[in-house]
């Protein structure tokens, strides 16, 4: 028999951990399901010093254990599983864990995040957390008054370039093309700025480094053939995010990209007592606090909507 749940919480990251968190002192008793990635981007940080109430920093991984205890604290029931289908066309919500048991939830909280993409080159993994990143914002810091090189064309490489070049002594910009695809005023920001150096019809061949950690990268122009070596200490992906709503498809309304689509001021989907929160419906700002700050919103539109089925069916009995 399906297992029967007020509040099922899809994400382990800061988002759904907060929402579990709100639900669990609400006495909603969420069950939340982990996903393939127990704690989610955060994991792969060494260091967030950007959540406030951290003066000396946090341990990414240590940061996302200390979330899950506290919404265990409360009662959350986290299962390590992966939410593999959803069905949305009746109620309650059926959703799928792995494949084969299937939950049935009052209300659901999205809280899938949202992956970096990156190119696919083997180096990118060996050195991940050792000068590779996906988050100029998270990770600049550590290489400031350093050079560094960001992979990219759109408003994130032009964003994550201005804001490094801010920090480092020089940033190497890698185009793919000879055109950037960023807004023009973004573009005229990182052409204006000294100490970026863009390197136009340029593709990643490779990242060098070793046991200290990136040290460079080979680079090709992808018009000559021509290789060269960049000496830098930090390389950069701004090539796009996903968020990891696939298996919402066909239910809820989401944008070209994947986002889904929220009521304004809320974290209300098109779907009733379905909700959004964290990076899956923000491709805007993408950060540890802003996504905690939502999974908040979610839980309490959760208890409002639950709140409200109850009053409807004392209505209905009376
Ligand atoms: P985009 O999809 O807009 O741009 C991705 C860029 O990465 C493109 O220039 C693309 O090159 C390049 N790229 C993709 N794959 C590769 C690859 N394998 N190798 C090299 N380069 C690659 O993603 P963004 O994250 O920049 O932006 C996403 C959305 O968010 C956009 O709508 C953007 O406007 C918005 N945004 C807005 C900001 C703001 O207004 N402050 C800040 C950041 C984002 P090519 O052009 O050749 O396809």
């Amino acid at each position: 028999m399906a297992e029967k749940v007020k509040v099922l919480i899809i994400g382990s990251g800061p988002a759904g951990y907060t929402a579990a968190i709100y639900a669990a002192r609400a006495g909603l008793n969420p069950v939340l399901y982990t996903g393939g990635q127990p704690g989610g981007q955060l994991t792969t940080t060494n260091d967030v010093e950007n959540f406030p109430g951290y003066p000396d920093g946090i341990n990414g991984p240590q940061m996302m254990m200390d979330l899950q205890k506290q919404a265990e604290r409360f009662g959350t029931k986290i299962n390590y599983g992966m939410v593999t289908s959803v069905d949305f066309s009746g109620y309650p919500h059926k959703v799928t864990v792995d494949e084969k048991d299937v939950v049935e939830a009052e209300t659901v909280i999205i809280a899938t995040g949202a992956s970096a993409k990156y190119l696919g080159i083997p180096s990118e993994d060996t050195f991940a957390n050792k000068g590779v990143s996906a988050c100029a914002v998270c990770d600049g810091y550590f290489y400031r008054g350093k050079e560094v090189a960001v992979v990219g064309a759109g408003d994130s490489a032009a964003e994550e370039s201005t804001y490094l070049a801010k920090l480092c002594t020089k940033v190497h910009l890698i185009v793919r093309r000879d055109e950037m695809r960023a807004s023009k005023i973004m573009q005229s920001r990182v052409l204006n700025t000294p100490n970026i150096e863009i390197h136009w019809n340029t593709e990643t061949d490779e990242i060098l480094g070793d046991d200290t950690g990136v040290t460079g990268v080979r680079v090709i122009n992808n018009k000559t053939g021509e290789k060269k070596e960049i000496s830098v200490q930090g390389f950069f992906l701004a090539i796009g995010h996903k968020p990891n709503t696939d298996i919402f498809k066909g239910y809820i309304d989401m944008d070209e990209t994947g986002y889904v689509k929220v009521q304004p001021g809320s974290t209300r989907t098109n779907v009733e007592g379905v909700f959004a929160v964290g990076d899956a419906a923000d491709r805007v700002y993408r950060q540890a606090v802003t996504a905690a700050g939502t999974g908040c919103m979610g839980a309490l539109d959760a208890e409002k909507f639950l709140a409200a089925k109850e009053a409807e069916l004392v209505g209905d009995n009376s």
